[in-house]
């Protein structure tokens, strides 16, 4: 795929010192736009869109910061811990977004799993649909949140 000048730039941008110590793309081979594509077609497969995984995700965020540093019983099959750094950390997208640098961790009881994101995990993939990149620390994978937080909440009604 050709490449626009503002995606070029946006991409040089990435790949910048500034955002390199945050290693948004990870070891990614791929290319931002890659990235992007390929986890909307995950998301897409799984019948959702950003605006309503963002908004799980939120609504998950919510319920444990109540916590305070402690788990919280989120549904009968989800824990959430929410850690408070108190810092805030920049969108690396040219806008003046920043967000609370505040891990969430999600455990799910019945298969294990658990994920974690910040508050600009959310944002990025709300606002930008990103994943962020493979080897990334904070790389999420689209197929593994979806089946964590979703799961029993799509399900077809039992007949
Ligand atoms: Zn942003």
């Amino acid at each position: 795929m050709k490449k626009s000048p503002q995606e070029q730039e946006l991409e040089r941008m990435l790949k910048s010192s500034k955002f390199s110590s945050c290693g948004f793309l990870g070891t990614d081979r791929r290319n931002l736009w890659e990235v992007i594509e390929e986890d909307a077609a995950e998301i897409a497969k799984a019948g959702l869109t950003m605006e309503e995984l963002a908004g799980r995700m939120n609504e998950i965020t919510a319920a444990g910061a109540e916590g305070l540093g402690d788990w919280v019983q989120f549904s009968p099959r989800l824990r959430v811990i929410v850690d408070d750094n108190r810092g805030i950390i920049p969108c690396p997208w040219p806008h003046q977004v920043r967000c609370l640098k505040r891990i969430t961790t999600v455990h799910a009881v019945d298969t294990g799993a658990q994920i974690r994101w910040s508050d600009l995990n959310i944002h990025l993939i709300k606002e930008h649909g990103f994943f962020e990149g493979r080897g990334s620390p904070f790389r999420i994978e689209p197929r593994m949140l979806v089946d964590t937080i979703f799961a029993h909440h799509q399900t077809k009604p039992e007949h």
